[in-house]
């Protein structure tokens, strides 16, 4: 965490994953945006957790972020079973809108950044309606080849926004903002995964009982059944959680 040395970060396969509650978490990046740092905000969850054991660059991007927030069951449970105090979930999707729903006084502006084509517009159309006074100043698909990003970037560039929201999939959007986050200059950027889909009502969230129930995962794997093939990153998440405890213990 490079600006302040305020949260208490818990060891997860390799990734400091901040132990913050939801209330920590909003006035954190409320004080990152005010610093004008560039700095970048990660969620998460098992399975990001999972690719980083594999993916040097992610794990790297991971650990120099100013904030990771436990997104997800696993990441809460893995912490608790290494033996640290993680106090709740702050799911990605509910660390936007508690941003979103304080931005009106704040005067803060959003860009939206990712998924299909229309679904940003639509996710705007819905921040506008929930949060009046809110300002997206602008929205972009996450569909793109390398020759669109200057453009890309000079049209976040210009809107200037004080936070952008980057809805791209793990790894790529946090390889996009780590890679453009000196030239973008944007105070705060928050990768978001599936989080416009959702504003947007493409694609539904897990009902309260599931997600209290910690089966938001199960949901999502038979809403989209495309992603029930990532759902076996969970037992390996587990037990990698679990024998590196075994390793520590011994050491
Ligand atoms: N996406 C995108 N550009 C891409 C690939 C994916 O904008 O090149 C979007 C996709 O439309 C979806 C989001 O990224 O809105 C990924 O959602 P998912 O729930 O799969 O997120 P993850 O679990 O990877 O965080």
């Amino acid at each position: 965490m490079g600006t302040f040395q305020m949260n208490k970060r818990v060891e997860i396969l390799g990734v400091k994953v901040d132990a913050v509650t939801m209330a920590e978490a909003v006035e954190f990046v409320e004080k990152l945006i005010d610093a004008k740092k560039n700095s970048i905000v990660a969620t998460a969850n098992a399975e990001m957790l999972m690719r980083a054991t594999h993916d040097g660059e992610l794990k790297e991007i991971l650990n120099a972020a100013e904030l990771v927030v436990p997104d997800g069951a696993g990441t809460v449970w893995a912490a608790h079973h290494l033996g640290y105090e993680m106090p709740e979930r702050v799911a990605g999707f509910d660390l936007v809108q508690e941003i979103m729903k304080i931005a009106p006084i704040k005067s803060r502006k959003f860009f939206l950044f990712g998924s299909a084509p229309g679904v940003a517009e639509k996710a705007k159309e819905k921040a506008e309606s929930l949060y009046p006074g809110i300002k997206i100043v602008g929205t972009r698909n996450g569909y793109f080849s390398a020759s669109d990003e200057p453009e890309i970037i000079a049209q976040i560039k210009s809107a200037a926004p004080d936070v952008l929201i980057a809805a791209l999939g793990v790894p790529k959007q946090e390889k996009w903002l780590a890679a453009h986050k000196n030239e973008l200059n944007v105070p705060v950027s928050i990768g978001v995964g599936g989080t416009l889909d959702v504003m947007a009502g493409v694609v539904k969230r897990a009902p309260r009982w599931m997600q209290r129930a910690k089966l938001e995962w199960l949901f999502r794997a038979l809403l989209q059944p495309r992603r029930a093939g990532r759902l076996i990153a969970l037992p390996q998440f587990v037990f990698k959680v679990h024998a590196s405890k075994n390793k520590s213990n011994k050491n």
